[in-house]
């Protein structure tokens, strides 16, 4: 048989349950530990912990599969100067580590742009992981129309299918904030890390923007009371059929800061993530306007955390 995933990949990934070793087999991989055996299906393993699988994160995982089902390759072009990926591409460029990274790994990866886009700058070892498995079937089709080479899992970011310490860099846009308990996600991105390893993840802050306009998509500001009474009316009375990116909160710079530095980072730095809004549901006129108020801190969106696992 002939191994459809190298041998560098390979010994990144482990089993998301026993974090063991896998080994390819003729239509999965085996877990040397625990035994179980997971799918590769169009040549991506499916290395989601399905057995224990929350309500929250069901219905979290219903909402993607429905919004990336319907989305379609993206047009070849200069992803760099697209408004949607050139905040993301221009902090990377700014805040990663110096040096050769060895290799990358994009948590909640979507439909890999970013991660091209680093593939063909870096010539690294490129990895993925997102819960959609339409957003990597996505990502892989483009790899492979692009001629770059890379692996995409699918994977729950609370277990990562993935080795203890073996990640220079990761990036996480939008994707720490979809889980009840964050401090999982983040000491999950700690571990995987190797020594000396950072992370850049961008993630909505809590602010006037956040408390008003991301009420339209049901975030939930992660508040003592208000985060109950937006859980409340999001998913119970609304029953979170307007969550189009599935269960997402927002929070303050001081409770970020703890959540990263409770996990082991040794430098944590939170602080305004700049990023392009589109403002679709405004009018062409207000949305200048709307774009200005956001450099304000009381409207920001969004904001980075970068941080550093000791040396
Ligand atoms: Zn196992």
């Amino acid at each position: 048989m002939q191994n459809s995933i190298s041998k560098k990949y390979l010994e990144l990934l482990a089993c998301p349950y026993c974090q063991s070793a896998l080994a390819e087999q003729e239509s999965h991989l085996q877990c040397a530990g625990c035994s179980r055996a997971f799918p590769v299906k169009e040549g991506i393993p499916l290395l989601m912990p399905m057995e224990d699988m929350s309500e929250i994160d069901k219905q979290s995982l219903k909402n993607w599969n429905q919004s990336w089902q319907a989305r379609v390759l993206p047009p070849t072009g200069d992803i760099e100067a697209d408004p949607a990926f050139a905040d993301a591409l221009q902090h990377i460029r700014e805040h990663a580590p110096k040096g050769a990274w060895e290799n990358f790994l994009e948590a909640g990866c979507g439909d890999g742009q970013k991660s091209l886009v680093i593939a063909r700058q870096k010539k690294i070892t490129c990895i993925g992981v997102d819960a959609c498995f339409e957003a990597c079937k996505l990502a892989k089709r483009l790899f492979a129309r692009e001629g770059e080479e890379g692996l995409f899992v699918v994977g729950d970011l609370k277990c990562l299918p993935l080795q203890t310490g073996k990640i220079k860099y990761s990036y996480a846009g939008g994707s720490m904030e979809h889980f009840p308990d964050t401090q999982v996600a983040v000491n999950e991105a700690f571990r995987v890390l190797k020594k000396g390893g950072r992370i850049t993840a961008t993630i909505p802050c809590i602010s006037l923007a956040t408390l008003i306009y991301a009420q339209l998509w049901g975030n939930i500001p992660e508040l003592p009371v208000l985060r109950s009474l937006a859980e409340w009316f999001h998913m119970r009375l609304l029953k979170g059929q307007h969550m189009r990116f599935g269960y997402e909160k927002s929070f303050t710079t001081r409770r970020l800061k703890r959540y990263f530095t409770t996990a082991g980072f040794k430098t944590v730095r939170v602080d305004e993530f700049k990023t392009h809004m589109e403002f679709t549901f405004l009018p062409d006129w207000i949305k200048a306007v709307a774009r200005r108020l956001v450099r304000w801190k009381w409207f920001w969106p969004v904001v980075y955390v970068d941080a550093d696992c000791p040396e």
